[in-house]
């Protein structure tokens, strides 16, 4: 990395850098494609974040009047995918009681391992992270925590193993992150409508760098296993936008894929954040329509029908599925 945003390197005074001496192809990639010198990095007008600040408090001043009196309304990543996914299979979600399982666990402890491996002075093992990982969610008084708490053996190996696997994959892709790049993992960012009553949630994986002025430095990272999906472009662009609501927007987004030793990066521009926005405002009035059940939902069969609820009773995605098994449809993700 030439500079993720934050100070010079000690390549810049002249000096071998030792964390760079040592990079495997894949560590040197993500240092070429994060970095940038500062006269790479755009500068935002300083009325931007007021000016995307208005556009969210206006184009969601309505939508809240039509919530109840008394609800809060937190709108995340996650909702935003599933109700621009298949609105069906979102009401299904939203009804259904969550429960906490190995596969659903595994992302949370690779990530808390990854955050406490960022920040050990000593380098740690990643088995001995992941079991600190383990050990300190297991002390939380949340659902998570009871999970880690009450399960099985078997369910607790599952978890070290798959858990180990990311942080393992991690730092075979990742050069050691030096104090000057200013990592952050697990950020959180937040934007409440004047209301109160809206909120729009997320949490970064990983960033890196940070602004100069209105001189762009961050890069926002979300660490994925598995494959491609358009949808991990617009979490990330969610994201964006919700910091540049903060501060100076990021300079970069990007999803790492940890199987495939791939980066994905896109800039951030203005563009990207508008579009952002009215992405936001359209997906917060379908999720408060369709839980207040002011339509019906409309059916879109994709891959998720694979994880969906509703699949027995669902035509359309037992026909997808069936097609799809058949070789018949493209490749979506
Ligand atoms: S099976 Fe597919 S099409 Fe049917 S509701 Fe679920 S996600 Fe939508």
């Amino acid at each position: 990395m030439t500079d993720a945003g934050a100070s010079p390197g000690p390549e810049a005074a002249g000096r071998p850098n030792p964390a760079r001496a040592r990079l495997n192809p894949a560590q040197q990639e993500v240092l070429d494609q994060l970095g940038a010198a500062r006269g790479e990095r755009p500068e935002f007008p300083a009325e931007l974040r007021g000016r995307l600040r208005q556009a969210l408090d206006d184009g969601l001043a309505p939508l809240v009047e039509d919530l109840d009196t008394e609800d809060t309304l937190f709108v995340n990543k996650h909702a935003l995918g599933s109700v621009f996914g298949c609105e069906r299979r979102f009401v299904a979600l939203e009804d259904a009681p969550f429960e906490w399982t190995v596969p659903i666990a595994r992302g949370t402890v690779a990530h808390k391992a990854i955050e406490i491996l960022v920040h050990w002075r000593r380098k740690p093992h990643p088995l001995t992270v992941v079991d600190e990982a383990i050990d300190r969610l297991a002390e939380g008084t949340d659902g998570l925590g009871d999970f880690l708490k009450r399960c099985t053996e078997t369910e607790r190996a599952e978890l070290r193993a798959e858990a180990n696997d990311r942080v393992v994959k991690f730092t075979e892709c990742f050069p050691r992150l030096e104090p000057a790049w200013r990592p952050v993992t697990e950020s959180r960012l937040r934007y409440e409508h004047p209301s109160g009553r809206l909120i729009l949630a997320g949490k970064v994986d990983l960033t890196l760098g940070q602004p100069d002025g209105p001189l762009a430095g961050k890069v926002l990272i979300d660490l994925k296993t598995g494959g491609f999906s358009p949808i991990h472009r617009e979490d990330l662009r969610f994201y964006a936008l919700i910091e540049a609501t903060r501060t100076t927007p990021p300079r970069l987004v990007a999803t790492y894929y940890l199987d495939q030793g791939k980066l994905m990066a896109e800039a951030v521009t203005e563009d990207l954040l508008d579009s952002a926005a009215a992405r936001t405002i359209d997906g917060s009035e379908r999720i408060i329509d369709l839980r207040r059940g002011g339509r019906q939902p409309s059916v879109s069969p994709g891959p998720a029908c694979r994880w969906c609820p509703v699949l027995p009773d669902c035509h359309p995605g037992r026909g997808y599925l069936d097609e799809d098994a058949s070789g018949g449809l493209g490749d979506e993700w």
